[in-house]
């Protein structure tokens, strides 16, 4: 194999795993949605994810930021800037 049938098997790979599960577990809770503070241990609501456990994947993020400009570059704006 290749490298370059490596890579390009990989990327259709996680653009799939994207596609499929757009969401994955947060790094910083594990999927618990809470985590102990660092010198009292108390438990409080994760930021990263809001206490849902999941975070967007870097590749589902990009392919929302393209389709948004994508979308906004195409679309009919009206006088006031709000689109059709
Ligand atoms: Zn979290």
């Amino acid at each position: 194999m290749t490298p370059l049938l490596a890579a390009t098997t990989l990327a259709i790979g996680y653009a799939a795993l994207c596609w499929a599960l757009p969401f994955g577990r947060c790094w910083r809770c594990k999927k618990t949605g809470s985590h102990p503070r660092l010198i009292t241990r108390r438990l409080r609501t994760c930021r990263r994810c809001k206490g849902s456990g999941l975070r967007l994947r870097y590749g589902r993020r990009t392919y929302n930021f393209l389709a948004r400009i994508h979308h906004d570059a195409t679309t009919a704006r009206t006088r006031n800037g709000a689109s059709r």
